[in-house]
């Protein structure tokens, strides 16, 4: 199991750091530790972690995962003394997570969950470091909309679906970590996030919150897949960079069910969009696309009971922090 750091900080790597959810836990993690963010800009972007490299705890690494990398022969590592020190954490964050981005990506999202998480596990190896990968309900396949899912259902996935890139992708995930866990006593964690939402989201990311905000913002229709009364449930990025570093700090391996525990309908979402950025724009129900994800919900009775963790960011504190950051994207306001 995982050494203790022998240094007064621990030195963390983030693989996947560039993106949504690893620009913020870099933000978080920066706070008492050194972090090394590796990224290839795959659909992750510089302008999340600009302001964080005057931070001398900070570090950036240009490189693609399914390459294996020393990280004690990179000279910006110089002062993080990886060869005395090592790495006490990695979090594995490094996929396409949007059904757009992995579509387009089709192949690089199967072989990162592969290739590139076994080049961060053997890391794991090499430095005793404790190791979290990020999954998805995606593992769960399909099930009925609205229904709650415990973390011991066993999905079922079409392999050759159009969902299958993503699902498949994180079900060997899963069990390549699960592996390591069992057959090296290696101490990883399996956390299966469900739909998160906040800054930092691109605004091609094509998932319903940005897409709507885009549109309320350029006062154009609403277009909503599924129905008005389809329910959904919509986790904010500070209430889940609590729970990952909680499941890092933690004892249950999971995998953990992070999701938010409120419900709401597809046209609440969609009404309190309009209100927020006083748009007048009309919403319109489309028929989903087979790309998209089912709308179930997650049963959270774990992360709760393990981690003493709970989702607190009230939805419209959350929307406004996600309107305020896509206003002031460049190439927000499309012309007519
Ligand atoms: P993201 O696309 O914003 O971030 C992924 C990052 O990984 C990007 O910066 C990308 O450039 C980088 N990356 C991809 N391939 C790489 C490679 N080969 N080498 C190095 N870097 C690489 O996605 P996100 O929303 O931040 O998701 C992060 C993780 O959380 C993903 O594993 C995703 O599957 C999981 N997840 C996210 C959500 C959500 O709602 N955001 C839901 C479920 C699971």
């Amino acid at each position: 199991m995982a050494d203790q750091a022998i240094f007064d900080k621990k030195n963390i790597l983030v693989v996947g750091g560039a993106g949504f959810v690893g620009s913020h836990l870099c933000d978080e993690l920066v706070k008492e530790a050194k972090v090394i963010c590796l990224d290839n800009f795959l659909t992750g972007s510089e302008s999340n972690i600009t302001h964080l490299h005057q931070n001398s705890s900070f570090e950036f690494i240009n490189h693609d995962i399914n390459t294996s990398i020393e990280l004690e022969t990179r000279p910006e590592l110089r002062d993080f003394k990886i060869e005395f020190q090592g790495i006490q954490e990695i979090y594995f964050l490094a996929t396409p997570g949007s059904p757009k981005f992995y579509s387009d990506y089709s192949v690089e999202t199967m072989m990162v969950n592969s290739l590139g998480l076994n080049n961060a596990l053997q890391m794991a190896l090499k430095y005793k470091a404790k190791l979290i990968y990020a999954s998805s309900p995606a593992v769960y396949g399909d099930i009925e909309d609205g229904q709650r899912v415990k973390e011991d259902y066993v999905g079922s996935v079409d392999q050759l679906g159009p969902r299958a890139i993503y699902s498949e992708a994180k079900r060997f995930g899963e069990t390549l970590v699960n592996n390591y866990r069992l057959k090296f006593d290696l101490d990883t964690k399996i956390v299966r996030i469900f739909n998160c939402y906040g800054p930092n989201m691109k605004l091609e990311d094509g998932r319903m919150i940005p897409e709507l905000i885009k549109s309320a913002l350029n006062n154009r229709d609403l277009v909503v897949f599924g129905q008005a009364e389809d329910i959904g449930s919509y986790l904010y990025i500070s209430d889940l960079i609590q729970a990952l570093v909680g499941t890092m700090n933690g004892s249950e391996s999971g995998p953990i069910n992070l999701a938010s525990d409120a419900k709401y309908k597809f046209s609440e979402i969609a009404d309190k969009i309009i209100e927020l950025t006083e748009s007048r724009s009309v919403i319109t129900y489309h028929d989903r696309e087979s790309i998209m994800a089912p709308q179930f919900l997650a049963d959270i009775t774990l992360a709760k009971e393990s981690l003493g963790w709970f989702p607190i960011t009230l939805l419209d504190q959350g929307l406004k922090n996600t309107i305020d950051y896509l206003s002031a994207q460049k190439g927000i306001l499309q012309p007519k």
